[in-house]
C-alpha cells in the first residue's frame, strides 16, 4: 500500500498531483502549469493542525485544468415539480432549481463551457468539492487537535469559482456549488428574484466578499501608518448564485436582499476576502504571490533575529525563536510582554497573585505575557519587510510591521452579525489598541 501523504506544506494541490499522474504514461514533456492563484483559510499558520489531508487543507492552489470543466447558463423554463424534471434527474446535466412555490419552480440549465475551469468549495467531502472547508476555531491553529464544531454555519456546497482559461487573471466567484448530481436547489424560503427575465438568488448564510481597498491593499505603498486609526470601513458585499453583487442584508440570513451594486464585480483581486460564515478565505493571485515573501525568507528572518542572540534579562539565558511551530524548547522559548513589547524568557518574576498580569522587569509596566511564535504562512504577508518584528496581541504571532498593520485594519465578519479584527495565523480576536506590539529584544 502506498504511504499516505499526510503532511504537506500546502504548496502542492491534489489537482497538481492528479495532473502529473495522468500524464506520467506519456513521453511528451509536461507543459508548465498555469496557476490562477491560491485560496488560504484565515486562522492557520501554514497547514491544518493535524496536517493537510487531500482536499482538507489550509490552502488550495488553483491550477489550469488539463481539460475545461466549467459550465455556463443556457436555457431556463418553469416546471411544476422540479424533483421529477429531466434536468434534475439527469446527473450529468448541471442545473439550478429555484423553487417559487409548492407547485412552481424555475430551472436554469447549464452547459459545458470550454473557456472556464470550475473549482468548488464547501463543507461537504463529496467529490464535486475541490476544497473542503470546515468552521475555523480561534486559537486552535497550533494545538494539534481537530476542530469539532457541533453546529456548522458553512454550507456543504458553499461557493464555486470559475477561472477563465484564456485569461487567467479573470477568476469569478458565485454563491452555491453543484452537488454530486450536478444540481443546486434553492428552496421556497431562499431569497430569489427575477430581473430582466433572469432569475437569481442568495444562499442561506450567503457568501460575502470584500475586495482590497486601494489605501490598504496588499503591497500598497501607503499602508496605514503606525498609530493611525484607519480601520477599513466595511466594504463587504454579498455575491449571488448568478454572480451579482449586492449590499449586505440587514442580518446574515435575512429574507430581503441588499441593494444591487453595479460598480463592484465578482472578479477576485489579489487580497479579496471571501466569507463563508464560519471560515474566511483570502484570495491571492499568482502575480500577487510572486511579489510576496517565501517561506524560506520568513525562516531566514527568524534566523536573523536568533543570530543576534537575544537574552532574557532575568534568567540571562539565550532565547531562540522556534523556526517551526511545535518545536519550542521551553528553556529558550521567548515571551513578550504585550503592553511594552519587551521579550524575555520563562520566569516567575513579577507574577501577580490571582491575575494574568505581570510586571515587566525592564520597564515595570504591567500587562499580559504571550509565547512568541513566527507567522509562517507567506500568503498573509504584505511585504518582505526588515527584521523588525511585531507581535499580535494577545496570541503572540510575529510578523512584519506592514503585515500586522494590514490585518489590524481589516474588519472581518465574526459570528453571524458582527465584524472584528483577528490574527490571520490563528483567528484569535485581537485585543487592546492597536492590536499589536513592536518587539524589543535584549
Ligand atoms: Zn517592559
Ligand atoms: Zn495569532
Amino acid at each position: 500500500m502506498p504511504k499516505p501523504k499526510h503532511i504537506s506544506d500546502g504548496s502542492q494541490s491534489p489537482l497538481l498531483e492528479e495532473h502529473h499522474h495522468n500524464n506520467s504514461s506519456h513521453d511528451k514533456p509536461k507543459p508548465p502549469l498555469v496557476k490562477y492563484g491560491e485560496l488560504v483559510i484565515l486562522g492557520y499558520n501554514g497547514s491544518l493542525p493535524p496536517g493537510d489531508r487531500g482536499r482538507r487543507r489550509s490552502k488550495f492552489v488553483l491550477y489550469k485544468r488539463a481539460t475545461a470543466n466549467g459550465v455556463k447558463r443556457s436555457k431556463h423554463y418553469v416546471v411544476k415539480t422540479p424533483h421529477s424534471s429531466q434536468a434534475i434527474l439527469d446527473s450529468n446535466q448541471h442545473s439550478i432549481s429555484y423553487t417559487l412555490s409548492r407547485t412552481q419552480a424555475i430551472i436554469v440549465e447549464y452547459m459545458p463551457d470550454e473557456n472556464t475551469d470550475m473549482f468548488q468549495i464547501g463543507r461537504s467531502s463529496e467529490s464535486p468539492i475541490d476544497f473542503v472547508v470546515m468552521d475555523t476555531v480561534p486559537g486552535l491553529g497550533e494545538k494539534g487537535s481537530e476542530n469539532k464544531v457541533l453546529a456548522s454555519t458553512i454550507s456543504r456546497f458553499a461557493c464555486r469559482i470559475l477561472a477563465d482559461r484564456t485569461n487567467p487573471h479573470i477568476v469569478r466567484i458565485y454563491a452555491a456549488g453543484f452537488d454530486s448530481s450536478c444540481n443546486i436547489f434553492l428552496g421556497e424560503k431562499a431569497t430569489k428574484w427575477q430581473d430582466s427575465g433572469e432569475i437569481d438568488g442568495l444562499t442561506t448564510n450567503g457568501v460575502l466578499i470584500m475586495h482590497p481597498q486601494s489605501a490598504t491593499s496588499l503591497h500598497s505603498q501607503n499602508a496605514p501608518s503606525l498609530g493611525s486609526d484607519q480601520q477599513v470601513a466595511h466594504d463587504w458585499n454579498e455575491v449571488s448564485v448568478g454572480g451579482g453583487i449586492f449590499k449586505l442584508r440587514e442580518s446574515r440570513s435575512a429574507q430581503q436582499k441588499g441593494e444591487a451594486k453595479t460598480n463592484v464585480t465578482n472578479v477576485l483581486q489579489d487580497g479579496t476576502l471571501i466569507d463563508l460564515c464560519g471560515a474566511t478565505l483570502l484570495w491571492r493571485s499568482a502575480e500577487g504571490l510572486a511579489k510576496s515573501p517565501t517561506k524560506d525568507y520568513l525562516e531566514e528572518l527568524v534566523d536573523k533575529v536568533n543570530a543576534g542572540r537575544p537574552v532574557c534579562p532575568v534568567g540571562l539565558n539565550t532565547l531562540v525563536i522556534p523556526r517551526k511551530s511545535g518545536l519550542d524548547n521551553e528553556k529558550q522559548q521567548p515571551y513578550v510582554y504585550l503592553n511594552c513589547g519587551h521579550v524575555q524568557g520563562h520566569h516567575s518574576w513579577g507574577q501577580e497573585k490571582d491575575s494574568n498580569e505581570r510586571c515587566c522587569p525592564m520597564c515595570l509596566k504591567r500587562g499580559r505575557v504571550a509565547k512568541l511564535s513566527m507567522g509562517l504562512e507567506p500568503a498573509f504577508y504584505v511585504d518582505s519587510g526588515p527584521p523588525t518584528l511585531f507581535a499580535f496581541n494577545p496570541c503572540g504571532h510575529m510578523a512584519t510591521e506592514k503585515t500586522v498593520k494590514y490585518w489590524t485594519s481589516v474588519l472581518i465578519p465574526h459570528g453571524t452579525n458582527g465584524f472584528n479584527i483577528f490574527c490571520p495565523f490563528c483567528a484569535t480576536l485581537l485585543e487592546g489598541y492597536p492590536g499589536y506590539i513592536r518587539l524589543i529584544f535584549n
